[in-house]
């Protein structure tokens, strides 16, 4: 248990700490609504990471690797040799508003916490607050509660398919029920990390996403809330907001300096920073001073509607056939239109084209005059 107390210490020091699969029970992934398994089209039961990262139903992985004599990932075709897989829990998100989280970090760790809920531990896995960092301590509760959720839905799913019809989508499903349900592998609840608040003063103050999400307010919406409410400890804790237009920014050491709401971010993280509606959050005073602003940035999302296909009319034929020259047609040039006879091909042969090598015979065999057949 050392060894797990020392990964987390380099996580809340060091936020390019690699990671040891090994000691993750599970992964978050946060998707669209409309996320499938690759393999049975469906949204994921009993959720998987191959070794490769790709997500699919536990039972469609077990399917994959007993059928096939090579399994391969249906989305990279990595090889998927290994029996490995991490448990995923999947959070399905749409276009609903974001709550927002006002949360602390002190500046020497990589540790965030509610503004009003300070803990100097790592938070549990049950904890409502544990997606706020990138690491929880599994606890028992959650594993239980995973545990039942993924044993219901592998139920369900051997209620949907037949026997008779899907006798290989049972047989992986029943092993896959057999794996979940006989899982002795109960977390130690007493490990977890105690850090201590007082080495630093220093702290920052910023929003996050209660889900976990990586997503950052951008600097119009951090103005308004800057002049509905002044200072940030008189912001609300929570708000919810819904996203008008996002931008991706992949965290460097450059942004993690100059940011610090990025400070406890791995380099590589692909984060979002947000432009809110924030109609709900503050007042029309607010709204009404930055109008030309929202309106522009609104304006910038509505996708343009795709060009209209020109169709042309009787109108257009009467308009434009005037204008374009009359077609010429050379029916006696041999280069356009050979003849068939090779005799009469050569005879009419042009000089100017093909010019003979002997003076004697091209000055004598004149080009006949072309005339330009006009229809
Ligand atoms: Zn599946
Ligand atoms: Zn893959």
């Amino acid at each position: 248990m050392n060894d797990l107390n020392d990964v987390l210490y380099s996580h809340c020091i060091y936020p390019d700490t690699g990671i040891q699969w090994d000691l993750l029970y599970a992964v978050i992934a946060h998707v669209n609504e409309d996320f499938v398994c690759p393999i049975c089209l469906f949204p994921p039961v009993a959720p998987r990471f191959t070794p490769c990262g790709h997500i699919m139903c536990a039972d469609c992985f077990h399917l994959l690797l007993y059928k096939e004599e090579s399994p391969k990932c249906p989305i990279c075709l990595e090889s998927l040799l290994s029996y490995e897989s991490i448990r995923a829990i999947i959070c399905y998100h749409d276009k609903s508003p974001v709550r927002f989280v006002k949360v602390v970090r002190n500046n020497s760790y990589c540790i965030l916490n509610p503004n009003n809920q300070f803990s100097n531990t790592l938070r549990k896995s049950s904890d409502p607050y544990h997606r706020l960092n990138r690491f929880s301590i599994c606890d028992e509760k959650f594993v239980s509660d995973i545990i039942s959720q993924e044993s219901d839905a592998i139920l369900t799913q051997k209620c949907i398919y037949s026997e008779e019809v899907c006798n290989e989508k049972q047989e992986c499903l029943n092993r896959v029920l057999k794996e979940v349900q006989n899982e002795t592998n109960t977390p130690d609840s007493s490990v977890f990390f105690l850090f201590n608040e007082s080495e630093s003063d220093q702290s920052s103050t910023f929003f996050v996403p209660e889900d976990g999400r990586l997503i950052f307010i951008d600097p119009l919406s951090l103005k308004m809330l800057e002049s509905e409410y002044g200072n940030i400890n008189r912001y609300p804790n929570t708000f919810e907001a819904p996203v008008i237009s996002s931008s991706s920014i992949t965290i460097d050491d450059s942004n993690r300096h100059f940011r610090p709401e990025f400070a406890h971010l791995p380099s590589g993280a692909e984060v979002q920073v947000s432009f809110l509606d924030l109609s709900k959050v503050v007042s029309n005073r607010v709204l009404n001073s930055y109008k030309n602003q929202i309106s522009s940035r609104t304006k910038a999302n509505i996708k343009k509607p795709p060009p209209k296909k020109r169709i042309i009319t009787k109108k257009d034929f009467q308009t434009f056939l005037p204008l374009a020259p009359e077609p010429v047609i050379d029916l006696r040039n041999e280069v356009s239109f050979p003849s068939l006879n090779p005799n009469e091909s050569s005879k009419n042969k042009p000089e100017d084209s093909f010019p003979s090598l002997t003076n004697s015979v091209s000055k004598t065999k004149k080009a006949p005059g072309w005339g330009n057949i006009k229809i």
